[in-house]
């Protein structure tokens, strides 16, 4: 059962803890750049995780509206720039994700994609998972030909800790049904995605 007010009770908790531990590290806390940190961090990890019932049901609502259309081909949104946390550091992950799916009979609303993409990447999630659970929610959820996400994520836990890699991105794609079984369209859809050079920053 999700616990909306109960989970903002626990951030404030815990970030009001964290603040004491920086407050122990020599930092004037009572500073007034600090007064309401507590508060500002826990609404920010708030926006970043959303509440799992809601973020399913938008997305099932989401994912029922369709529009019936010739169009048998390959649809793709690329580039959608997401934000999220990764479950191991909570630290904050910058996406850049694409998504295609190959339709039959019904297809869905193109703003639709990027907003799927924006939603289900604001979740303490790994990105691997992310990477699946759009290929698969765009496969089966549409009852499509086949889909495709290739994501890319700059790992704050990567760029901003210890490991000396400022630029590294993981890289992590997904392919079902005619993206898996046919190799020229997997192809053509990487080709498609990858045309242009990173820069998410
Ligand atoms: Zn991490």
């Amino acid at each position: 059962m999700a616990d909306t007010e109960g989970a903002m009770k626990c951030f404030l908790e815990g970030y009001r803890l964290i603040l004491e531990g920086i407050g122990k590290l020599g930092y004037n806390i009572r500073d007034e750049n600090f007064i309401d940190t507590a508060r500002r961090a826990s609404k920010a990890l708030a926006q970043m995780t959303l509440c799992s019932k809601d973020c399913d049901a938008e997305v099932a609502q989401m994912l029922s509206r369709t529009f019936p259309a010739k169009y048998e081909e390959m649809v793709i949104s690329k580039h959608n720039v997401s934000f999220g946390i990764c479950p191991h550091h909570l630290l904050p992950v910058i996406y850049r994700i694409s998504v295609a799916y190959i339709p039959q009979k019904q297809v869905l609303g193109i703003s639709k994609l990027s907003r799927l993409a924006a939603l289900l990447a604001r979740r303490p999630i790994l990105q691997e998972d992310l990477t699946h659970e759009l290929a698969r929610l765009l496969h089966e959820k549409l009852e499509s030909k086949g889909a495709a996400a290739y994501v890319e994520g700059l790992h704050m836990c990567m760029a901003a800790r210890g490991a000396q890699a400022h630029e590294a991105r993981v890289v992590t794609s997904a392919v079902r049904g005619a993206f898996l079984d046919q190799p020229a369209t997997r192809q053509e859809f990487l080709e498609l995605v990858t045309a242009t050079p990173l820069n998410l920053l």
